[in-house]
């Protein structure tokens, strides 16, 4: 059996972290296993579903380098969910009705009121339809058949097909709920795999007979416990966890995947830079049943701790040409993100505004102006610069290091100064120290 899976939202607004850690755990779970990921686009609601959307989850896929094996789109399937639904209906294993919304609600009210699970009642067989009323359709659940799987997060479940309702599959309209084209198409497209939130368990459930209805073995299930913000459920107002804010700020998809994949698991969060480990990790079994916290900061620290380590060669299409790979090398423990690359250019090359130098820290710079052309810049110019100011001065340690810093390169903070300042022409050095300096 080919493991395959799925990655199905609804194209009806933006993906947000949730989703598309549910899009990579499907494809880390299919890359594992040699096997297949699909995209497939659940737009059977053609009035909420809109082409900015499909386009919005393709970029965003791209963007975390998940890479699918094909694409399907609900919107074109209908005469297969017909042909279906034709084959449940003549087995008796899809009924027509009748109620209305108030009627169903007065039934749910009555039966609370009476201490009874508010579960949908069926009508006697043979019933007399009501004239000129559209019906809409339910699946009838077979309540001799236990609903049983074991859960990849989850372990063991079991349903009461007694003490659920029959699902409404189809409306009068004829338009689809999500339930029944979603196992036809998992039957049609060979999905092995149904890895999802733990919100869909009861629909699961239902699901778990429908695959039977229609003569086929239900897939493997994982469902994952939701991700929560740091405030709380992620709610359909993104904010700052949409993935389009989360491009904008810069943050790395390999910084995105890295946490995706492990939060909620007892595995830590490792900085890795390319995919191959998580691909290599993923096993559901290390997902607990607890929500999984996505912190933003913790996000932002790891996309640093990776850039620390991200070889010049990723990132190269991406950096101003000034910034070649020494010059990456020296300033990527001081990125926060790669785009941020672009504030060090000026550092190197100037256009350079010498800070104002404390008076205490003219004669360090003077003596450092002087010395400065005599000294070999292929060698070791930092320690050389340093030297001659230390003797001809006596500063030592933040009294000395600190001016030489801010002069050169009008920061307080930065890269080791040992490994930057080789990379600052000899010239220019000469023309901030003497400016600096005041000589
Ligand atoms: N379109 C459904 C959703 O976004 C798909 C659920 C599933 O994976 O089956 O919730």
């Amino acid at each position: 059996m080919t493991v395959t899976t799925r990655f199905a939202p609804s194209p009806t607004g933006h993906l947000h972290v949730g989703n598309v850690r549910t899009a990579l755990h499907n494809w880390l779970w299919a890359r594992k296993h040699g096997g297949r990921f699909l995209l497939r686009i659940d737009d059977t609601d053609l009035e909420r579903s809109k082409e900015e959307y499909v386009a919005g989850i393709r970029a965003d896929l791209n963007w975390l380098g998940l890479d699918v094996d094909g694409e399907v789109r609900q919107s074109m399937r209908f005469a297969l969910y017909e042909a279906e639904f034709e084959k449940l209906k003549a087995a008796g294993r899809v009924y027509a009705c009748y109620e209305t919304p108030e009627e169903l609600e007065i039934r749910r009210k009555i039966l609370l009121s009476r201490g009874l699970p508010p579960v949908y009642e069926r009508k006697p067989e043979g019933a007399p339809a009501p004239e000129g009323v559209a019906p809409h359709w339910r699946f009838r659940l077979d309540h001799d058949a236990p609903i049983e799987w074991t859960d990849l997060i989850r372990g063991p479940q079991h349903f009461e097909p007694r003490t659920m309702s029959d699902p409404v599959v189809r409306r009068a309209d004829g338009s689809w709920l999500y339930l029944l084209p979603s196992v036809i198409d998992d039957i049609a497209m060979g999905i092995s795999h149904v890895v999802r939130g733990e919100d869909h368990v009861s629909n699961t459930a239902a699901q778990v007979q429908m695959f039977a209805a229609l003569g086929a073995a239900p897939p493997a299930f994982a469902h994952e416990a939701l991700l929560v913000g740091t405030e709380g459920k992620l709610s359909k107002r993104l904010g700052s966890l949409g993935m389009d804010a989360l491009r904008e700020r810069g943050i790395e998809p390999i910084a995105l995947a890295a946490l995706l994949a492990r939060l909620g698991t007892s595995d830590p969060v490792e900085p890795v830079t390319d995919m191959a480990p998580l691909i290599a990790g993923i096993d559901f079994a290390r997902f607990g049943r607890a929500p999984a916290r996505f912190d933003e900061a913790e996000l932002a620290l790891l996309g640093q701790k990776i850039l620390h380590h991200t070889d010049y060669a990723a990132v190269a299409d991406r950096l101003p040409a000034a910034i070649d790979a020494a010059r990456w090398n020296a300033i990527r423990p001081n990125l926060a993100t790669v785009a941020e690359a672009a504030d060090w250019v000026a550092v190197f090359d100037g256009p350079f505004v010498p800070p104002a130098a404390d008076a205490v820290d003219r004669p360090v710079l003077a003596a450092a102006a002087k010395a400065a052309p005599g000294i070999d810049w292929g060698a070791d110019p930092w320690h050389a610069l340093t030297a001659a100011a230390k003797a001809a001065t006596g500063a030592k340690g933040r009294a000395l290091f600190l001016p030489l810093r801010r002069a050169l390169t009008a920061r307080d903070h930065g890269p080791d100064m040992a490994e930057l300042l080789p990379l600052i022409a000899k010239e220019e050095a000469i023309a901030r120290l003497a400016a600096a300096g005041g000589s």
